[in-house]
């Protein structure tokens, strides 16, 4: 029986999207091929690889100043490609949890990275609001949905440099200008699709500014010139990022995943906040409508809800070992349906206590 997948990451994707994946992996739109091994030269591949491109950039409305990258290494790499690229004499990074504080770990590899502001001494908590962003910087780094920690900018702060964005757990969750950003990433296993592509979405006019060589490997101006193309792509990996994005559309786009998305964690929300067993982690303010992370009044009764969840065939829910307690991640493919059997466990965790 399919489990109620609260995964953090590889995380659930809609049924359709397993299906279709599931079909193509044994026959390849009627090629007599299999998705995973289909040439990436093949004109099957490259319609697929290119339908997932635009598909990207209209949905995220951007105009022909951007162009979509899907590369390898996760968003992992690009913490490093970011500076390596965009890096010359300055950047500044906000230090909201665990996944930024890597990626400005990467950038000090490569010059000067400055912490502008850090909520750290809070346990992460919340997002820093007031950031002061030196003018000179080549960038300023911020990470819009911490996945650990449950917190996510629910306002993207005005700047006068280059703003760039790590969206691997909230990217297409919500309408937003996605325009104020120079560069996004985002590793698939969260909102668009298995692990083993990234995808990236760049200002091409913010690139072949700085004096380094680059390998090419790291080089985003290379990706671009060969369509992402200048090694062997993961052809499954994009596949599936073009069926969760056909999906996405489908569904009615990015205001019908932000409604979505918010009954679902009002929901749960709702539910933390008044039973008495459990505590909220994130300032209400900043909560994650992505990864919902809180703790128990009292550590002892977690055995007792780790065993109400199995039974109810909830998955996934155990918290970061950085935070302990729990995390319910409920990205887009989420149905609301396996919310409501969550809650309905907490409420059973209250009732038998
Ligand atoms: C999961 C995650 C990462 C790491 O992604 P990889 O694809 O494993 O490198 C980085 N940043 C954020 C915000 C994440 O949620």
């Amino acid at each position: 029986m399919k489990k109620h997948n609260f995964s953090a990451g590889p995380s659930i994707l809609a049924p359709e999207v397993f299906e279709k994946a599931s079909r193509a992996l044994l026959d390849f739109e009627g090629t007599g091929l299999s998705v995973a091994e289909i040439s990436h030269r093949s004109a099957e591949f490259v319609r697929v690889i290119e339908r997932a491109r635009s598909l990207a950039l209209e949905i995220a409305g951007l105009d022909d100043t951007y162009t979509a990258l899907f590369l390898q290494g996760g968003a992992s790499m690009q913490f490093l490609m970011v500076p390596y690229n965009l890096l010359e004499r300055k950047a500044a990074y906000v230090d909201t949890g665990t996944w930024a504080n890597k990626a400005h770990k990467e950038a000090t590899l490569f010059g000067e990275a400055i912490v502008v502001a850090s909520s750290k001494a809070e346990g992460y908590k919340y997002i820093p609001k007031e950031i002061n962003v030196p003018t000179e910087v080549d960038y300023l780094h911020i990470t819009t949905n911490n996945t650990i920690y449950g917190t996510e900018y629910h306002s993207i702060p005005d700047t006068k440099v280059p703003l760039v964005a790590d969206m691997s757990s909230d990217i297409f969750s919500r309408p937003m200008d996605y325009s104020k950003f120079d560069l996004i990433y985002a590793g698939s296993q969260k909102n668009l699709g298995a692990s083993g592509s990234t995808l990236v979405l760049i200002k091409k006019d913010i690139l072949g500014k700085v004096s380094r060589k680059l390998p090419s490997m790291m080089d985003y101006q290379l990706h671009i010139k060969n369509d992402s193309m200048y090694n062997t792509p993961s052809t499954f990996a994009v596949y599936v990022n073009l069926l969760v994005l056909e999906w996405l559309q489908a569904q009615g786009g990015l205001k019908a995943m932000e409604v979505r998305n918010r009954a679902k964690a009002d929901l749960l929300y709702a539910e933390i906040d008044r039973n008495p067993l459990l505590k909220g982690y994130a300032e209400k303010e900043d909560r994650s409508l992505m990864n919902v992370v809180f703790n128990l009044t009292d550590e002892s009764t977690q055995v007792r809800l780790d065993s109400l969840c199995k039974e109810a065939n909830i998955s996934g829910v155990k918290g970061h070992r950085s935070v302990g307690g729990y995390r319910a991640s409920i990205y887009n493919a989420m149905p609301i349906e396996s919310v409501q059997v969550l809650v309905e466990v907490l409420k059973e965790f209250e009732r038998t206590a």
